[in-house]
């Protein structure tokens, strides 16, 4: 495959004030276009830094992309860069002059003088038109590869690559594309995960198969290189079938799925509502299930009841109950689950009780301690989980508001035997749970 080095220019990145995800979006279309990225460099406003990294990419790979720095302002120095490394000099780009001026016409405005120097280009290099903003992207050849500056502004570079860039690159790759397809699972740990995997990830093998884990969820990506789009389809799909062969359940969705939209699809198939009961996760699990649009066609709403008097107030929690158990416990778990049902007429509900640190933690019930109670039409469960007494808050409520979507999803997976069947890796379900509802 043809390779190419990404190069983002900007202070505030190099600094980490701003996150780069320019190289991230742009290494994506490249592999669809039949380039690998090789090299992503993160460069401050430093114009001799930025020369010489054009240079020894250019020395190197096939095509050189880079973004930012062509603002109007003395700290944008990618053209001057782009001139020295190919030994030019700069000139004003009359055509690009005419239409900066346009774009403030339009705004009602004059154009500042300073833009001006928003028009010059290297001699013999090609203006890109930006259909969003005001600088012109800039193509030129250095040391006879082919290269390509860019809006720092992600929205303006985004659309430059794909009017001006994309259709330059396409068909020219000769040889092969990189199509990426990204499977979504819960469950089961990375290490656990990637034993069940292994020989689909040995390096070298097409498609490549990766994983990456945060907060409890694993995503697979297999990326397959192919001569033709249609071939690197057939191979994802041979990879995918085999992935989910082997791990079944634990594969939650791909690309875009969420646990949360995986869950209301499973919902919607049943007819059923459901509603939350959350304590430690203060909302989080609302939060995640309304990011899905479309989400009041099956959840009605919830309760975030931090305090006992509000467990027992809004959700009928048993004050003795929570007396002789406490608030973090089976018992309460599931009280709030059948409350949330009970009080929103939904035929599912879940409730999250715990302790998410750092402190309020003791030698019987540590920080990350959670309960997860779950109700269906087919009974009433809990779960007990330990999310380590060193986990930061954060994650500790992250990874019990996705774990308690997961438990409804495998649920909902079988809806007649409903949470009866759940088998949490590594974590116990209660055993007092079946409580027949309704
Ligand atoms: P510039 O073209 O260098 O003037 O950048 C304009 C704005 O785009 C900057 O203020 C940043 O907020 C943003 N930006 C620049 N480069 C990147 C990048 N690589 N990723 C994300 N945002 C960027
Ligand atoms: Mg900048």
């Amino acid at each position: 495959m043809r390779e190419t080095w990404i190069l983002s220019c900007g202070t505030e990145l190099t600094l980490g004030q701003t996150v780069d995800t320019n190289a991230a979006w742009l290494a994506g279309q490249l592999a669809a276009l039949g380039y690998r990225s090789v090299r992503h460099v993160t460069l401050p406003d430093d114009a001799v830094a930025l020369r010489e990294t054009l240079l020894q990419a250019a020395a190197v790979c096939d095509v050189v992309l880079l973004t930012g720095g062509l603002g109007p302002t003395v700290d944008d120095v990618t053209r001057e860069a782009l001139a020295a490394a190919a030994g030019v000099p700069l000139e004003v780009h009359p055509p690009s002059l005419e239409q900066m001026r346009a774009f403030f016409a339009a705004r009602g405005r004059e154009m500042p003088a300073r833009n001006a120097v928003q028009a010059q280009i290297p001699l013999g290099a090609t203006a890109l038109p930006n259909t969003c903003g005001t600088a012109p992207g800039i193509g030129l050849r250095i040391g006879g590869k082919a290269c390509y500056a860019l809006p720092g502004v992600p929205f303006e570079m985004r659309a430059m690559f794909v009017q001006c860039v994309a259709p330059e690159l396409r068909g020219t790759a000769a040889g092969e594309i990189l199509l990426c397809r990204e499977l979504h699972t819960f469950g089961l740990g990375e290490s656990d995960l990637g034993v069940r995997i292994e020989d689909l990830m040995r390096r070298g093998r097409n498609p490549e198969v990766g994983t990456t884990a945060q907060f409890g969820q694993v995503d697979i990506r297999i990326n397959a290189a192919a001569p033709t789009h249609a071939d690197a389809e057939a191979l994802l799909d041979q990879t995918e079938a085999e992935l989910r062969h082997r791990l079944g359940a634990v594969v939650f969705g791909r690309e875009a799925d969420t646990l949360a939209s995986v869950v209301g699809t499973l919902l919607l198939a049943q007819a059923w509502k459901l509603s939350t009961a959350e304590s430690c996760t203060g909302g989080l699990i609302g939060h995640l299930l309304t990011d899905v649009p479309g989400a009041s066609r099956y959840y009605v709403g919830g309760v975030v009841a931090y305090a006992n008097e509000a467990k027992a107030d809004a959700l009928g929690v048993d004050r003795t109950a929570l007396a002789a158990h406490g608030a973090v416990s089976e018992v309460v778990a599931r009280e709030m689950a059948v409350g949330a049902a009970r009080g929103f007429h939904t035929e599912c509900a879940v409730a999250v009780t715990g302790i998410a640190g750092p402190d309020g933690g003791t030698a019987q019930k540590p920080v990350g301690l959670v309960y997860i109670g779950l109700h269906t039409p087919a009974g009433t469960s809990v779960c007990e989980y330990r999310f380590g007494p060193d986990a930061p808050r954060d994650v500790i409520r992250l990874r019990a508001a996705r774990t308690a979507l997961n438990l409804l999803r495998l649920a909902l997976l079988d809806p007649a035997a409903g949470c009866c069947r759940l088998k949490p890796q590594g974590h116990r379900i209660l055993p007092t749970i079946f409580l027949m509802f309704g």
